[in-house]
């Protein structure tokens, strides 16, 4: 017989807007649970290891913009988790290479990835387990998952009060358009969103196949028809937490290129597009890397995006969608869709007095 787990809460998507939904609610003391569909926390905050090379395959750096970012980044930094990086990056125009306005970037040199590991420690998570389906039963919802690698099959049934996707819209739609009287206007919101996709191409070369000086670490190609931005990943290591042995660059397509080869079979042509069109830039020794490592980001970057900072389904029971789609500033607005949707639920639960930001990044992890 299939067990199923019950909780006050499942957040369906553990990255930084499920990870501030569930943070509030855990702490005001609901039963809250978690659910991802890769091996680990983070969803875009994402390291990966190359080689035995740390690396950042997603969100590339924080800054202190932002109201909620800038406390975010500070807690962060007391907690040791970041670090500054550089305190100016360039950018590449039709005139050449120039400095972009100063603001520090901050970096995990563990990976950015450690960001979620601090924030999600007290927290329950099923790893490998895709949410595919969403049903009201008499007291609350019924969630289905899949199992997505062997070993992760039991159980694979929750019940719970409350839902909270916190997945790009796209990957939202297709679980609620299927519930009993969604129609097509309360469906407009999610179905509107688009993301621009993106290629990641992580690139080792070895410890004499670059030159001894490179005068950049973070170069953006504003308006670039193929590349958006390329960073010297190893420079974001210290003594102390060292990325690894030999030099790594991460490139970043821009979106038109990520929508012609999103679902290429052989990625060698678009990887040797890529590092020629850096090379072109940067120079010649950006064409011969050891290893490399091609990442699709089909849901990268929101361009259609929702107005306000969570969305509220009319449901018999709590259902609330959020995740950076709910504004246009990324991880911030991240941050904040993920605390919105925390208090759209609370509301119709308990209505417990929930912490802010600020109490939850200052007390220390359950
Ligand atoms: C290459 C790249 C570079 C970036 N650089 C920056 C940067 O420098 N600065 C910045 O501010 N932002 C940057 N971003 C954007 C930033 O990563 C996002 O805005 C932010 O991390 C989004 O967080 P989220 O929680 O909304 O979504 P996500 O991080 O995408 O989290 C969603 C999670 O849900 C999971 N999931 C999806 N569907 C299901 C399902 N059905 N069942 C279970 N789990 C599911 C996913 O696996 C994922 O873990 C970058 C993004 C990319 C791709």
């Amino acid at each position: 017989m299939a067990i199923a787990m019950r909780v006050d809460v499942a957040v369906v998507g553990a990255g930084l807007a499920g990870l501030m939904a569930a943070l509030p609610l855990q702490a005001a003391g609901y039963s809250v649970l978690l659910l991802e569909k890769s091996r680990g926390l983070g969803g875009r905050l994402a390291s990966y290891r190359l080689n035995g090379s740390r690396c950042d395959r997603g969100v590339r750096y924080l800054t202190e913009e932002g109201r909620l970012l800038s406390g975010f980044v500070r807690s962060l930094r007391q907690r040791g988790v970041l670090e500054p990086w550089i305190e100016q990056g360039h950018i590449y125009t039709a005139e050449g290479l120039r400095l972009d306005s100063p603001r520090t970037h901050y970096v995990a040199p563990e990976g950015m990835s450690q960001i979620a590991k601090e924030l999600g420690q007290g927290l329950t998570v099923w790893y490998s387990r895709r949410v595919q389906t969403l049903a009201p039963e008499s007291e609350g919802w019924h969630l289905g998952l899949e199992a997505v690698v062997e070993g992760s099959e039991v159980p694979l049934e929750v019940k719970a009060q409350a839902v909270i996707l916190a997945i790009p819209a796209p990957q939202a739609l297709p679980i609620v358009e299927t519930l009993p009287g969604m129609t097509q206007e309360i469906l407009t919101p999610l179905a509107s969103v688009s993301y621009d996709p993106c290629l990641t191409l992580l690139a080792q070369y070895p410890q004499n196949g670059v030159p001894a000086e490179i005068p950049w670490c973070s170069l953006e190609f504003p308006g670039d028809r193929d590349l958006s931005w390329l960073g010297l990943d190893s420079s974001k290591g210290t003594s102390s937490a060292p990325r690894g042995d030999r030099p790594l660059v991460v490139i970043n397509s821009s979106p038109e290129l990520a929508r012609s080869h999103i679902d290429d079979e052989d990625v060698t042509p678009v990887i040797e597009h890529l590092l020629n069109q850096g090379a072109a830039h940067v120079g010649d020794w950006l064409n011969t890397p050891e290893t490399t490592h091609l990442h699709r980001w089909r849901y990268a970057f929101p361009r259609q995006t929702w107005s306000q900072d969570s969305l509220v389904l009319p449901t018999p029971f709590p259902l609330i969608c959020c995740g950076d789609w709910c504004g246009s500033h990324q991880v911030e607005t991240a941050l904040r869709s993920g605390l919105a949707a925390a208090s759209a639920t609370n509301a119709q639960l308990q209505q417990h007095p929930l912490p802010t930001l600020s109490q939850l990044m200052n007390s220390p992890p359950k």
